[in-house]
């Protein structure tokens, strides 16, 4: 494996740099016609932000990471990284796009052809959406142990059995890329085994949802998801039977970038707003930012953020370059998360009590910010790992 110790200079070129620095340009292009204040609109009004998402598509930028002969605009999760983390940046971070970045990992992966004109090229231009279902209620962080079934039809098919819960976006998606066991995880000598990736039409009858009431400022809503004897067909099979869990995990540290991307973006959109309000705002005579209590407090954030984009982007590249990227990636989102949370913290410090009233909205970015040290996965597995593959300690749990 390669440890963190390798990383070296090189990684961050100047090719590197332009390729980063073209995507966020682009999506620049996009968050000026669709900025926060859009956004805040689509939240208030409970509706998925689709003027956006087309202007995404039309773009290109939907289908970065997706190679052009299946309709996409090439690049990897660099690429795509470093758009959720520019829209982020204008305080438009989207769920979705870490979902949809997630499930297309394994299908254009594994996939055949059809597989991926079929599920994944729709989704280049906006004009279909993924979301992505793992999570389940009585297994929590430890997916392994999931319940829902899939289980062989004569026809070849498979019927699917079970539940799943907090799904972003469940009720805008098209298509839904589900983890389940095709064997149970009592009937499996290793508890890898017996694990399949599958893609939904969410059309097909048998799947109901109902809406959590979820404290975090997005578009997308959060979903418990149930599955009743939902007839699938046999090429909603993602690679092979009982195989998924190790194409998982490759989407797993793609979405671990992304959830960076986001977090670093916003962590930098809360600084910038602490920055102009404490050059403005005035106490004893003077602006709040010369006052060192808050200036370094701001400057040691920011210190983290820099410090956390480099490591994204360093794990990304290895990512694509098809490295095993999982430390680095879990590192990424780990300190990622852990920076956004000191900027948004900074950033209330600053605002003092108008930090506290939702129109200056920095009390708004929290919710996102601390869900980014908990999900898509919790930041205690990523020490865990960390604790146990790079460093060689025994395992704790
Ligand atoms: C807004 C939101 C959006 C989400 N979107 C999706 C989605 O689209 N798709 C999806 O599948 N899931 C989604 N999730 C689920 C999310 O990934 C899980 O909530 C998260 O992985 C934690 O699982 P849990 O909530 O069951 O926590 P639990 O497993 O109950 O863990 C609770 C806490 O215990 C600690 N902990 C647990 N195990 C260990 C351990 N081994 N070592 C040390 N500490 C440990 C951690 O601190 C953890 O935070 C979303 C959640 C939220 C809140």
């Amino acid at each position: 494996m390669n440890t963190p110790s390798t990383v070296n200079g090189n990684n961050t070129t100047a090719a590197l740099r332009t390729r980063i620095r073209d995507v966020q340009e682009a999506a620049r292009g996009v968050t000026t016609m669709y900025p926060r204040s859009y956004i805040l609109q689509c939240i208030k009004e409970d509706r998925f932000p689709d003027e956006l998402w087309k202007k995404l598509g039309e773009f290109g930028l939907l289908g970065l990471s997706v190679p052009e002969e299946y309709g996409g605009s090439g690049g990897g999760v660099l690429e795509i990284t470093a758009l959720n983390e520019a829209l982020a940046l204008a305080g438009v971070p989207t769920l979705f796009l870490v979902v949809t970045g997630l499930a297309r990992v394994p299908i254009v992966r594994h996939g055949t052809p059809e597989q991926i004109r079929k599920f994944v090229t729709p989704t280049c231009s906006g004009e279909t959406k993924m979301c992505f279902a793992i999570t389940e209620p009585n297994a929590g962080t430890n997916s392994f142990a999931m319940s829902t079934l899939a289980t062989r039809t004569d026809a070849g098919g498979w019927t699917l059995n079970g539940q799943k819960v907090f799904i972003s976006g469940a009720r805008d998606a098209d298509h839904m890329l589900v983890v389940a066991r095709t064997t149970k995880a009592s009937e499996v000598k290793r508890r890898t085994e017996g694990m399949s990736l599958f893609v939904l039409d969410m059309k097909t009858p048998g799947i109901e949802l109902t809406q959590l009431n979820i404290q975090v400022e997005t578009a997308e809503r959060q979903y418990l998801v149930f599955f009743d004897g939902v007839e699938l067909p046999a090429d909603a099979l993602i690679g092979e039977a009982g195989k998924g869990a190790k194409l998982m995990f490759e989407g797993l540290n793609s979405e671990r970038l992304l959830a960076a991307g986001a977090a670093i973006g916003l962590g930098d959109y809360a600084l910038s707003k602490a920055v102009a309000y404490s050059k403005e705002r005035k106490t004893f005579g003077k602006p709040i930012g010369s006052y060192q209590a808050l200036q370094h407090r701001m400057a040691q954030a920011k210190a983290q953020l820099e410090a956390a984009r480099l490591m994204t982007d360093n794990a990304a590249e290895r990512f694509d370059a098809g490295e095993d990227a999982g430390a680095h990636a879990n590192m990424a989102k780990l300190l990622g998360s852990q920076a956004a949370v000191a900027a948004v913290d900074a950033a209330l410090q600053t605002h003092g009590g108008y930090g506290f009233d939702r129109d200056y909205d920095i009390v708004t970015l929290w919710p996102m910010v601390r869900l980014m040290e908990i999900a898509p996965i919790n930041n205690e597995m990523l020490l865990n790992y960390i604790g146990e593959h790079v460093l060689g300690l025994p395992k704790s749990y």
